[in-house]
């Protein structure tokens, strides 16, 4: 199957998650991550009509950015070094992986250096889990406080890691965990909307509770 034929396949399978969840499939937005390939494949890839692009790490994702730049949408999604936002935010549309403290305040430093913006989202750890990153769900709203005087740092939504299981349904408390949380914040920071949330063996259930973005690498673009 070439990336097109898998790219449709893809766009059913989330209409149908939207059919069943009484969502509009434009609410969904396909982050295609490219970690897996290279420059040739990424291209062919961007020729489906795909636009936005995710890279969890700076080192790998560098020279796919350098040589494509604007053609996409690029998405940082892996855990972001502090010493490595410098390089991030003058490539990245989206950094989906903000889990302390210490990173906002590099972000708000460099984004002033550099005079944009730094659009994130918070990763939250819904699940638990002590190998996940990302703060605690009850966290987030004195963390969203510390945060509130940094006028770069936009925060836009939420993003969490589900566990991996051969069952999506398991993913699904998770996921409904952080849409409720989104819910929650709403009222106070409308800004927050997106959920980045799913990835190959899941996004259907996380449409269905709600995704926004969901961040797809091996039903895209595997061998
Ligand atoms: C690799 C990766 C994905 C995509 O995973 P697949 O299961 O291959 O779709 C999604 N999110 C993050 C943070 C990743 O590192």
């Amino acid at each position: 199957m070439d990336y097109k034929d898998r790219l449709t396949s893809i766009q059913n399978r989330i209409a149908q998650a939207c059919g069943r969840s009484g969502r509009r499939p434009e609410e969904v937005t396909v982050v295609a991550v490219t970690k897996y390939i290279g420059i040739q494949e990424t291209r062919a890839l961007l020729a489906t009509g795909i636009q936005d692009l995710g890279e969890n790490r700076i080192q790998v994702a560098l020279p796919k950015v350098k040589e494509i730049k604007d053609s996409a949408r690029w998405h940082f999604i892996g855990s972001l070094q502090t010493n490595k936002v410098k390089d991030v935010l003058p490539h990245f549309h989206l950094i989906h992986s903000l889990d302390r403290l210490s990173l906002a305040k590099e972000m708000q430093k460099q984004a002033e250096k550099l005079d944009c913006t730094a659009s994130c989202l918070i990763q939250v750890n819904i699940s638990g889990e002590q190998t996940k990153s990302g703060l605690a769900p009850d966290e987030v709203p004195s963390f969203l406080k510390e945060i509130a005087g940094m006028d770069r740092v936009q925060v836009q939504g939420l993003m969490t890691m589900a566990p991996i299981t051969d069952d999506p349904e398991e993913a699904r408390p998770v996921f409904r965990g952080l849409r409720e949380l989104r819910d929650q914040l709403r009222p106070e920071y409308p800004d927050i909307s997106h959920l980045s949330m799913g990835m190959s063996g899941d996004f259907e259930v996380a449409v269905e509770e709600g995704a926004t973005l969901v961040r797809l690498g091996s039903v895209l673009v595997k061998p």
